[in-house]
C-alpha cells in the first residue's frame, strides 16, 4: 500500500482509530502532518559508549544489559527508588567471554511500575547524563535515564532501534518516541508524491536536497551524517526543510505586502500651509530629530494612494504619543476620522487625557469608547462615530464590537500592539468597510522586538524607529537587592516622598497564592498600615472596577497618593512626570521586557529617578542574569536581546511555549541566517514576478501551494 500526503494517518500500519486520536489531538491528521513531526534529537546507535568511557558530566548512549536490579522502599512519605545496574551488552547472543569491563548504576524515580520490565539480562539501550553518586563517590550514575528495552526483533538487521542513527519524538499522547519511529520508519517505505514545493533554481542555489531526500534523512538520517550536525539542525537536510518553512511564510509577507499595495488608500494632502501650521499648533515642545523624522517617514505613506502599515518603534518614554497625534492631525485635517486603540482601559483613559489636552487649541473632538461606559453614553458616542462628528475615538477593544461603525475612518493607531491579536488589528481597518478605500495603519510598541524576530512577526510593516530620548532626562538609577533589606527600602521611599515625590511599589499577584509571592492587597494594608501609617497609598490591580481604577489613577495623576501600591496593571503607558521611584517586589518573577515597560513608569521628569529590584537572596543563574542586565543597561533593546535568548521567541508571539511560533522546525532565533536568506529569497521572487513572465508563472505556482498548504501561518502573516 502506498500513501500519499493528504491522506489520513488512521490508515497507516500501526495507527488504529485510537492512537489516530491521539494524534488529531495534536494537530496530526495527514500524512504530511506526521512528516511534518520532525525528531527532536537524534542517537547514535551505531558507536555506542563504552561504560568504563564514561565520565561524570557527559551524555552518554549505552548498549546494556541489566545485571541486577530492585526497588528501595524508603518511610512511606519518601516513596521509592528503583536501582538498577548494567554492564555493556554484546552482541545478540554473543557469549561474554571477559569479564564485565565496568558497571554502570541507574537509579529511578517514582518508577515502582519498572520492577517487572527490567529484569536481569534484559537489553535496553539507555541515553542519559553521567553523574557522580552522592554515597559512593567512585561509583558513575545516571538518574532517571531515558531507555528503550530490546528484543530480538530489534535487534534484527534492518532495526529501526541500534546499527543506526535513530531519531528521538516527542511523545504524542501515549504514543511514545519509539511507538512513532515505527510508524514512521513504515511510512517513509511506502511514500509516494512527494514533489518538491522549493524552486529549482533555489535548490541549485543553495545545493539543498530534494525535499523527499530531506524528509528521510531527517527522520532516518543515513549513518554516514554527523550526529553532532544532525543534532544541532544543521544537516542538509534540516537545512533545507528550515529554508522552506522560512521561504513560505516570507513568501506569505511578501504577497501580503504587493496585495495591500494595491489597494485603494487614502492619498492624503500633507505638503499643505494649513496643514503643515495645524500639526506644528499641537506640539507642546520641539520635537526631538527622530521624532522629526519619523514624521516625515509616515507623511510620506500618508500622503501615498496605497495604505499605509507602519510600525513605530520606540523605547518607552521615547515621545510617541505625539508623534501619532501628528499623524492624527494630518488625517483629521484631510476630513477623516481616527481611531486609536489601546490595550488597557487605563491606557485608553490616559490617552484619551492627553490628546484631548494637546487637541485643546483645536476643534477637533475626541472620545473615549471603552465597555465601562454607561449603555446610554456609549450608544451616544457610537452615533457620533457614525455620523463622523467624533474626530479622534480612544478606546479599547470596545472600539471592534459589532455595533461600532465609522462614517469616514482614514487612520488607524493601534499602541503596544503585540498584546493585540492580528484578527483584532484586521477588524478595526475593517470598520471602515463600504467605504472607497483602506484606511491607514500605524502601529506602535514600545516593547523593542529585535530584528530577527521582527523580520518574522511585522515581516510585511514599514518600520519607523525614535532612537532618541527627549532632552533632560536624568538616567535612573537602578538597583538590585534582597527581601531583608527591606527597611531601609521603605525608609528610602519615605524620605523621597518627603521631597515631594511620588513613589511605585509593584507586585507579581493581587492575591496570596499557593505560589508563596508577595500580594498586592495584603501589602497594601501592611504598607499604608505599618510602614507608611503618615502617608498616603493607594491601590491599583486590574480586578478593580473601570471606575475605581480611574479614580485610583487620578487621585495618583493629582499628587493626592503618595505611594501607588500595584500590579502590572502599570506596566503600559502610565504617565506620571512626578514619580521617581519604584520599588518591584519578587522581580525575578518578571521578564526582561516587562521590567524594562515597568521600569519605564519612572524617569519622566528631570528629577533623578531610582529602580528598586528585589530578588530572592539565592536567585537561579537566569534570574542573576536577567536582574543584572536590568541593572547594567537601560537599553530596551539590548534587554529585548537577552530575554530572547534567555527566554526562547514564545514571549514575543504572545505566548511562552517554544513551539507555539507557528513552525515546526524552524527556529526564528537559531536560524537566522536561513530566515535571512529565504526572506532575500522570497521577496525577490515577488519582485521578479512583476517584470518576467517566468517568475510571474513560478510565482503562481507557488502561490497556489502557499495558499493549500499554509493557509494557517499566512493568515498569521496577515498583520497590520
Ligand atoms: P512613549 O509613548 O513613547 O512611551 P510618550 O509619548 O508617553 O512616550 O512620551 C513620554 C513623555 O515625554 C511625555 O510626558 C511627553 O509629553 C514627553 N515628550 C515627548 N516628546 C517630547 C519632546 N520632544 N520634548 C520634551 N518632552 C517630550
Ligand atoms: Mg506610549
Amino acid at each position: 500500500m502506498t500513501f500519499t500526503l493528504s491522506d489520513n494517518v488512521k490508515y497507516l500500519k500501526g495507527v488504529g482509530p485510537q492512537r489516530a486520536e491521539l494524534l488529531a489531538d495534536r494537530g496530526i491528521v495527514t500524512i504530511e502532518d506526521l512528516l511534518l513531526h520532525f525528531p527532536f534529537r537524534y542517537e547514535d546507535r551505531i558507536h555506542f559508549s563504552r561504560i568504563r568511557d564514561i565520565k561524570p558530566g557527559g551524555t552518554y548512549t549505552v548498549l546494556a544489559e541489566v545485571v541486577s536490579s530492585g526497588t528501595v522502599r524508603f518511610a512511606r512519605s519518601r516513596g521509592q527508588v528503583f536501582h538498577m545496574a548494567v554492564r555493556d551488552a554484546g552482541k545478540p547472543g554473543e557469549p561474554r567471554t571477559r569479564p564485565p569491563m565496568g558497571m554502570l548504576h541507574c537509579k529511578f524515580f517514582h518508577s515502582g511500575y519498572l520492577e517487572g520490565r527490567l529484569k536481569e539480562g534484559q537489553r535496553l539501550v539507555l541515553h542519559g547524563k553521567a553523574e557522580v553518586d552522592a554515597y559512593h563517590p567512585t561509583r558513575v550514575e545516571m538518574i532517571n535515564p531515558e531507555f528503550e528495552l530490546l528484543s530480538a526483533e530489534d535487534e534484527a538487521a534492518d532495526s529501526t532501534e541500534v546499527g543506526r542513527i535513530v531519531p528521538v519524538y516527542e511523545a504524542v499522547g501515549k504514543m511514545s518516541s519509539r511507538v512513532l519511529r515505527r510508524v514512521i520508519y513504515g511510512l517513509l517505505g511506502s511514500l509516494e508524491g512527494l514533489t518538491d514545493p522549493l524552486p529549482a533554481a533555489i535548490l541549485g542555489r543553495y545545493r539543498y536536497p530534494s525535499r523527499r531526500d530531506a524528509v528521510l534523512a531527517a527522520h532516518f538520517p543515513p549513518a554516514s551524517l554527523s550526529v553532532e550536525a544532525l543534532n544541532q539542525f544543521r544537516s542538509p537536510a534540516h537545512q533545507r526543510l528550515i529554508f522552506e518553512e522560512f521561504f513560505y511564510y516570507q513568501l506569505g509577507l511578501a504577497l501580503r505586502r504587493r496585495e495591500s499595495q494595491r489597494e485603494p488608500g487614502i492619498a492624503f494632502t500633507v505638503r499643505d500651509d494649513r496643514i503643515r501650521e495645524a500639526v506644528r499648533r499641537i506640539l507642546p515642545f520641539k520635537p526631538t530629530s527622530a521624532q522629526k523624522r519619523v514624521l516625515a517617514e509616515i507623511a510620506a505613506d500618508m500622503e501615498k494612494p496605497v495604505p499605509m502599515h507602519r510600525l513605530l518603534q520606540g523605547d518607552v518614554g521615547s515621545g510617541k504619543t505625539i508623534v501619532a497625534l501628528e499623524a492624527a492631525t494630518i488625517a483629521i485635517e484631510n476630513g477623516y476620522q481616527v481611531a486609536l486603540m489601546a490595550p488597557t482601559e487605563i491606557l485608553a483613559a490616559q490617552h484619551f487625557l492627553s490628546s484631548r489636552r494637546i487637541f485643546s487649541g483645536t476643534e477637533y473632538t475626541v472620545d473615549l469608547l471603552i465597555s465601562a461606559l454607561a449603555a446610554a453614553e456609549r450608544r451616544a458616542t457610537r452615533e457620533r462615530i457614525r455620523s463622523g462628528k467624533s474626530h479622534l475615538v480612544v478606546g479599547t477593544h470596545a472600539l471592534i464590537e459589532e455595533e461600532v461603525a465609522f462614517g469616514r475612518l482614514g487612520l488607524v493607531i493601534v499602541d503596544e500592539q503585540h498584546r493585540f491579536g492580528v484578527m483584532q488589528r484586521k477588524r478595526l481597518m475593517e470598520k471602515a468597510a463600504g467605504a472607497a478605500a483602506i484606511p491607514d495603519v500605524l502601529v506602535m510598541t514600545a516593547t523593542p522586538i529585535p530584528r530577527t524576530l521582527a523580520l518574522t512577526l511585522y515581516g510585511d510593516l514599514d518600520v519607523s524607529i525614535i532612537d532618541e530620548l527627549p532632552p533632560g532626562r536624568t538616567p535612573i538609577e537602578t538597583r538590585l537587592t534582597t527581601e531583608e533589606k527591606l527597611p531601609a527600602v521603605w525608609d528610602f521611599v519615605q524620605r523621597e516622598v518627603a521631597r515631594g515625590r511620588q513613589a511605585y511599589v509593584v507586585y507579581p499577584v493581587i492575591e496570596e497564592s499557593k505560589q508563596e509571592l508577595k500580594a498586592a492587597m495584603v501589602e497594601y494594608q501592611r504598607l499604608s498600615k505599618e510602614v507608611w501609617p503618615a502617608l498616603r497609598v493607594g491601590l491599583l490591580h486590574g480586578r478593580l472596577r473601570s471606575d475605581e481604577k480611574e479614580s485610583v489613577m487620578q487621585r495618583f495623576r493629582s499628587g493626592e497618593l503618595q505611594v501607588l501600591v500595584a500590579t502590572t496593571v502599570i506596566e503600559v503607558g502610565v504617565d506620571v512626570p512626578n514619580a521617581t521611584v519604584m520599588v518591584i517586589e519578587h522581580a525575578e518573577r518578571f521578564g526582561l521586557s516587562q521590567l524594562h515597560q515597568l521600569r519605564g513608569r519612572i524617569g519622566r521628569g528631570s528629577v533623578k529617578s531610582y529602580c528598586v529590584l528585589v530578588g530572592p537572596p539565592q536567585p537561579s543563574e537566569e534570574s542573576q542574569r536577567r536582574l543584572e542586565t536590568m541593572v547594567s543597561t537601560s537599553d530596551g533593546f539590548k534587554l529585548a536581546e537577552v530575554d530572547l535568548e534567555l527566554r526562547g521567541p514564545g514571549e514575543f508571539f504572545g505566548t511562552r511555549q517554544h513551539g507555539d511560533t507557528g513552525f515546526h522546525i524552524a527556529q526564528p532565533l537559531r536560524d537566522k541566517e536561513l530566515l535571512q536568506a529565504a526572506r532575500h529569497e522570497a521577496f525577490a521572487l515577488v519582485e521578479a514576478a512583476e517584470k518576467r513572465a517566468d517568475a510571474g508563472a513560478e510565482l503562481r505556482r507557488l502561490a497556489d501551494y502557499l495558499g493549500s498548504r499554509w493557509q494557517r501561518r499566512y493568515q498569521l502573516a496577515r498583520v497590520g
